[in-house]
């Protein structure tokens, strides 16, 4: 595989979580929220965010709002576009998806584009925490062959989100606790990504990239 699509695919995988995880800052921040239960059986009736981290939160939905707009019209000025007209953090991560093909053919810019969608990903998931909504991805489970595997990229694990899903070591914690769903930790994702293809395998690459040009 050359350079350039993997790099492409990448800023695709960042810029597709950072769509995804956006709004759910603004929903933390809603008043009087409660967490529907979660798949993992816990959280339930969580209370809203306390003061420090709702500012935390405030401000990282300032700082990433600000950050795709430079990065929407740094990018129309390389390529020049006309300046990009005023739109929402979702309008505009969408638009710098559809011109990802043009991006990538000035590696200046891809690079840019990639460290700078990076970077927001990774500050949208740590705001939201514990509370960082899983990615559905693409592929079947090894074990139940649903298609019912979420990653949460922050805390760099995949679930199998299937009740009924069972793998087949008798000591694995999906057999013996009935409120625990299989598991991979990062270290296994390769291996899995292999098994499922799709999205998992674009996420696994684009981490560990990550690991290698840090
Ligand atoms: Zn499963
Ligand atoms: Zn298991």
């Amino acid at each position: 595989m050359t350079d350039s699509p993997r790099r492409r695919d990448s800023a695709a995988v960042w810029l597709g979580i950072l769509l995804r995880q956006f709004p759910e800052l603004g929903r933390e921040l809603a008043p009087g929220r409660t967490s529907a239960p979660s798949p993992l059986g816990r959280g339930a009736n969580r209370p809203g965010p306390s003061l420090p981290i709702r500012l935390f939160i405030s401000d990282t939905i300032r700082d990433i709002s600000d950050g795709v707009v430079e990065l929407d019209e740094a990018v129309c000025e390389k390529l020049r576009l006309p300046r990009p007209q005023r739109g929402t953090v979702e309008r505009r991560l969408t638009r710098l998806l559809g011109l990802l093909d043009d991006i990538a053919a000035d590696p200046a810019l891809a690079d840019h584009v990639r460290s700078e969608a990076r970077r927001m990903a990774r500050r949208c998931s740590l705001a939201l925490g514990d509370a960082e909504t899983p990615v559905r991805v693409r592929g079947r489970c090894v074990h139940c062959d649903s298609v019912s595997l979420r990653v949460f990229p922050h805390r760099e694990t995949v679930l199998c989100v299937n009740p009924g899903c069972r793998c087949a070591d008798p000591d694995c914690r999906c057999r013996t606790d009935g409120r625990h769903r299989h598991s991979w930790v990062r270290a296994e994702w390769r291996q899995l990504a292999e098994a499922t293809e799709g999205d998992l395998a674009e996420l696994t690459a684009a981490q560990d990239e990550e690991g290698t040009t840090r």
